[in-house]
């Protein structure tokens, strides 16, 4: 086995561990907890390392980059999510080519989405990208603006709204995440309330902070460098 395949085997078992580890301490299911790996920077060859593993969702955060390896990649049959910001300019490649999007934050954008997926007749998956943290924050939508876009999203016939997606503002360590964590669900549930929905997804948690994220509700973490490394920029 080649260098790279043996570190990347190696650190991708010892996630899979580790996420069953935390949702069996917190009385989940392992299976209701996703792993997104985060392959952004990382070449194609990687993925399919981890895909012959048994990995079939994959993050990205740069619609170029994503494209062109998923087409590399075209004949494996893979789950891609779409997980970074995004510009207005860019929306109309996104719908259709990702299970998912994770980082939706304005009705703008969610309109963009919504008539690409209309054009191709299907239904695009989407989270909306919550900002747990308040003033501390730009990207997501605040706390304050979430009712109005939740209520635009669920109006729009090519969208499917599944949950939230949060990104706390400090990188750090579990604890200093969890009340973020804490929050979007939080969140969650007084949504689902409200409008008489049901939000199946909390995409929450990262390298540093997936295990708070796990026994704080996560459905979907999202984890790069505690996989593949240190990115190379
Ligand atoms: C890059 C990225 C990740 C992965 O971060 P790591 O700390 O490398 O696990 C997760 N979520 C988003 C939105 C990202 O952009």
């Amino acid at each position: 086995m080649e260098n790279r395949e043996k570190e990347l085997l190696r650190c991708y078992g010892e996630v899979k561990e580790e996420i069953e580890d935390a949702a069996r301490e917190s009385g989940r299911k392992s299976d209701e907890v996703k792993l997104v790996a985060v392959s952004k920077f990382h070449p194609a060859s990687d993925v399919e390392i981890l895909y012959k593993a048994g990995q079939k969702s994959f993050g990205e955060s740069y619609i170029q980059e994503a494209l062109a390896k998923s087409e590399e990649l075209a004949d494996l049959d893979l789950d891609w999510h779409f997980i970074g910001g995004l510009q207005s300019k860019k929306a109309k490649f996104v719908s259709g080519n990702f299970s998912i999007v994770h980082s939706v934050d304005s009705s703008k954008l969610a309109g963009l989405l919504n008539k690409k997926a209309l054009s191709l007749g299907i239904k695009q998956s989407i989270l909306l990208q919550v900002n747990s943290a308040g003033e501390e924050q730009k990207c997501g939508v605040s706390e304050k603006m979430l009712p109005a876009l939740v209520e635009d999203v669920i109006s729009m016939e090519g969208l499917e709204l599944k949950g939230f997606m949060c990104l706390p503002p400090f990188f750090g360590d579990s604890e200093s995440s969890r009340p973020y964590f804490k929050r979007l669900r939080e969140l969650k549930e007084e949504t689902e309330k409200r409008f008489d929905i049901r939000l199946p997804h909390l995409s929450m948690g990262m390298t540093d902070d997936y295990r708070a994220a796990i026994e704080e509700g996560a459905t979907l973490v999202r984890i790069g460098t505690k996989i593949f490394g240190k990115r190379p920029v």
